[in-house]
């Protein structure tokens, strides 16, 4: 009997659930003030109050953002619209109670930042990252959510992952693909082209671009693009199965926007500020975000799932996530020669700095910098930190890992850094299992040896063992060398002229000749080996002397004066150079170099 009870109240409870529903209005009447007017209604409710919140956080990034501080007006309605009485229970928690069970909730949304994280509402256009605009219920997450738009202006179009139900109308299965896709409303450029993966169905990539621009611009762009799209394929081997069959680029390239790139499930949201021109330059982000659609939403560490909507999102993997994609990012572009091997060149030095340079990076493992992004990752807040001394991003130090771990597969292996790619999306991504970093060492040690798995996590990733990163690039003809060599240097910190002499902006880094002296962050440097300091040129002093020389120093140091002395030092900044233009070139290096950064859709 009791058994029967029990059934049958689960199939009640059950039954309830999936009859659960959220639908959301969006309408910006007062758009030219950047506001929204925006209900959301909750159906079969539980009897118990109502929970409606705003999140705190957004897919892809991973420190808290307050989105509750733009919202007002906060009203509650029954079914038949009359007013229920709203709580304000935290910041951005709202509770209603003494409800049949619907409730609808109105508020206004003010809105004026587009970038990947925040909401823009404009005369111009709307701009929605759906955690920055809608409240959600908790205990619904699991209810399947329509929401409709009011659009003002006919030829303003909508782009979104969002399922489209109506001309204006759109659906999500559930709180964490609503919240995981950001709409896009007005006057876009699109273009579609499908892609294929043998034995599979074909897909549509889409382009919704908001920009100044002719036709042919954007088709000149789009056709870049596309050459990008097809490599990223050509790594894994195969496009994953977009949701709904298609995969969008959200981009806004206007002065109007800020800077960023955000990675959905089969989205972007891309934001650069400045005036569309077509040129390549724009392509790094739009590599890096594709390249996501595999690697950090499919092969998805186990810490970022489910995403949580109330705090930060903390992540031992972002040196993988984000670090590889990042490499790849830059990688995917050499290969459909949108950028010059030169610059890719370039970029290395870069990655092979922020490990082997940056005391983040030569001090603390790639876990500690993935981990440490709850706090950093366009984050706000006004105390001063440590990060030069103690974070290096996990984007360059994650790239300097995936350059090292290449280098070892094509040096030691015949294999690459696609190889283990491939074996993370056979492993992980295409069945959606999400992974551990013990997961990620035995891929490795599928595709190498246990011994080799283990050595490189241990001393590269739990660890920060210096990499030589000197012999390695050599099979490729390629030098590791300074960027200064034999120039006398203080340390890197960036100065302005004050009425006493010159004070440093940012804090001074360990092991610099400023840090050893004692400088800190806002002393004021007065004097250097007799010269007083009035202007940044005033310190070319310094290169009157040789490296290791020891000269006499005065700064000020929170309004006192300190005499004492600083020792030059040689700058141990890095460049990756070219060798082949001074050595000719083996066929070995031009093999190595074919296969790594060479055209992977050639013959197809
Ligand atoms: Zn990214």
């Amino acid at each position: 009997m009791k058994f029967v009870l029990a059934s049958f109240l689960f199939i009640i409870t059950s039954t309830s659930v999936l009859a659960q529903k959220i639908s959301y209005t969006f309408s910006a009447p007062n758009a030219t003030h950047h506001e929204a007017e925006i209900t959301v209604t909750a159906e079969k409710l539980p009897l118990a109050p109502a929970i409606f919140r705003m999140s705190r956080s957004s897919p892809g990034r991973y420190a808290t953002h307050e989105f509750g501080k733009n919202v007002y007006n906060v009203k509650a309605f029954d079914a038949a619209g009359k007013p229920l009485t709203i709580e304000r229970k935290e910041g951005d928690v709202y509770s209603v109670a003494g409800h049949k069970g619907v409730v609808k909730v109105s508020y206004t949304l003010f809105a004026n930042y587009a970038d990947g994280t925040y909401a823009d509402v404009d005369a111009t256009g709307y701009h929605l990252n759906i955690p920055a605009t809608f409240m959600w219920v908790k205990g619904m997450e699991k209810a399947p959510i329509s929401i409709s738009f009011a659009v003002p202006n006919k030829d303003w179009k909508i782009a979104t992952q969002l399922k489209q139900e109506g001309t204006t109308t759109f659906s999500a299965p559930d709180l964490q693909y609503f919240m995981d896709s950001p709409v896009k409303i007005g006057e876009l450029h699109i273009r579609e082209w499908k892609v294929t993966t043998p034995g599979a169905k074909t897909l549509t990539v889409r382009l919704a671009l908001q920009a100044e621009a002719t036709d042919s611009m954007v088709d000149t762009f789009t056709n870049n693009l596309k050459k990008i799209v097809a490599q990223a394929s050509e790594v894994f081997g195969e496009y994953p199965s977009f949701d709904y069959g298609t995969y969008t680029f959200l981009a806004s390239i206007n002065p109007y926007v800020k800077g960023d790139g955000m990675e959905h499930r089969n989205s972007t949201m891309i934001t650069i500020p400045t005036v569309f021109n077509a040129s390549n330059d724009l392509l790094g982000v739009f590599s890096h975000e594709f390249f996501h659609c595999w690697n950090v939403e499919r092969i998805r560490p186990k810490s970022l799932q489910p995403f949580n909507f109330e705090k930060s999102n903390m992540s031992e993997a972002l040196w993988l996530a984000e670090g590889f994609t990042q490499y790849y990012g830059n990688l995917l572009q050499v290969r459909s020669k949108v950028i010059t091997e030169q610059e890719f060149w370039d970029g290395l030095g870069r990655l092979i700095n922020a490990k082997t340079n940056v005391p983040g990076g030569a001090n603390y493992s790639p876990i500690h910098n993935s981990q440490h992004a709850v706090f950093v990752d366009a984050s706000v807040s006004i105390d001063k930190n440590n990060y030069a001394n103690m974070f290096s991003s996990y984007y360059t130090y994650g790239g300097a890992v995936a350059l090292a771990l290449d280098l070892e597969l094509r040096n030691k292996f015949a294999k690459s850094l696609d190889t283990y790619m491939q074996q993370l999306w056979k492993q992980f991504g295409k069945q959606e299992v999400p992974y551990t970093l013990p997961g990620l060492q035995q891929a490795l040690a599928s595709i190498t040896t246990t011994s080799f798995a283990a050595n490189f996590f241990r001393q590269y990733v739990y660890g920060h063992k210096p990499y030589d990163y000197t012999t390695p690039l050599r099979a490729a003809k390629l030098n590791v060398e300074k960027v200064n060599s034999q120039t006398p240097w203080i340390g890197n910190n960036a100065m302005r002229p004050v009425e006493k002499g010159l004070m440093l902006a940012g804090n001074t880094v360990r092991n610099t000749p400023l840090y050893i002296a004692g400088v800190d962050v806002d002393d004021i440097l007065v004097e250097v080996d007799g010269q007083k300091l009035k202007e940044l040129k005033d310190l070319d002093v310094i290169k009157k002397h040789k490296i290791n020389e020891t000269l006499p120093l005065t700064y000020m140091h929170r309004g006192d004066t300190v005499k004492t002395t600083i020792q030059l030092l040689e700058n141990n900044w890095l460049k990756v150079v070219d060798a082949s233009s001074t050595q000719p070139a083996s066929d070995k290096s031009i093999t190595f170099r074919e296969a790594w950064i060479g055209d992977k859709t050639k013959g197809r």
